[in-house]
């Protein structure tokens, strides 16, 4: 850990008026949740085309198996780490103002974080197809597949986006709001090659805001936004950023 670095870093979000924290797969890995790309990503053992729109529609079952399998079964099991923690303890500290995510997982608003925009959905509603209506996925049974709507009978799918789904309007809209409103983006553990959330950190830089990331190895941020290169773990570089941020 390069102690300067994290004092510079800590002193930009104590000195910063609307910090924002951006968040890809990388924060979760230490709440043992693999990302989808890399030597143990999801995608060596699962075939990406579950989350094809078509693939889901022609073959339900089995891709709610295997949906049910990687989301449910294991993600749905997972507890946020120190780093989910950290920028939990931050926001409540008033610190960081918002928090846009990549992740579908839920843990950062089960480690405390309020001001959360899930940019690609969330595992924890279903979605029905038929009728529209949002249930959260704790009251649908997935013992029988592919679960339905108790309204309708439409087939329900995780309200999640599937690859080509545009991304939520909503989430969207406050994502690159925040980014635009940002002096500091804090970026943690995101590669920066999935479109349009690797547009967030640009739209912020654009915008004037200093850019502080941290990663385990460098990514397409590093060398085209980022001003503080955070390199170690988000489990072990958070909370200490924390500590330096709140002493
Ligand atoms: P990615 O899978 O493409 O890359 C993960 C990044 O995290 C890499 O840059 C890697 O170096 C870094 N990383 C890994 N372990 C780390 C650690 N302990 N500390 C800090 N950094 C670490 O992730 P992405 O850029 O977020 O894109 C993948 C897409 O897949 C996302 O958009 C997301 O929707 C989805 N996804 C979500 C989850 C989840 O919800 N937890 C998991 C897998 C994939």
């Amino acid at each position: 850990m390069d102690e300067n670095k994290i004092e510079q870093a800590a002193k930009l979000i104590k000195n910063a008026k609307y910090a924002v924290v951006f968040t890809g797969a990388g924060i979760s890995v230490e709440s043992g949740i693999p990302p989808f790309r890399g030597e143990d990503g999801l995608w060596n053992k699962y075939d990406p085309s579950i989350l094809e729109l078509g693939y889901f529609h022609s073959h339900p079952k089995e891709a709610w198996t295997v949906i049910k399998e990687i989301f449910y079964d294991f993600m749905g099991k997972s507890k946020p780490n120190p780093a989910h923690i950290s920028v939990a303890n931050l926001e409540k500290a008033g610190y960081v103002k918002a928090v846009i995510t990549q992740n579908i997982d839920n843990l950062h608003q089960e480690a405390g974080s309020k001001e959360v925009y899930e940019f690609h959905g969330t595992v924890r509603n279903l979605l029905c197809l038929q009728c529209g209506k949002k249930h959260p996925a704790a009251d649908i049974s997935l013992e029988k597949l592919p679960p339905v709507c108790p309204e309708c009978g439409g087939m329900l799918k995780p309200d999640f986006i599937f690859f080509s789904e545009q991304i939520p309007e909503k989430a969207s809209h406050l994502s690159f709001q925040a980014a635009e409103k940002s002096d500091v983006m804090l970026l943690i553990g995101t590669t920066g090659e999935v479109m349009p959330a690797g547009f967030i950190p640009h739209r912020a830089k654009e915008t004037g805001a200093t850019i502080i990331e941290v990663n385990l190895v460098e990514s397409a941020h590093t060398r085209s936004v980022t001003d503080i290169y955070l390199q170690g773990k988000a489990g072990e570089i958070m909370p200490e950023l924390e500590r330096q941020i709140l002493s």
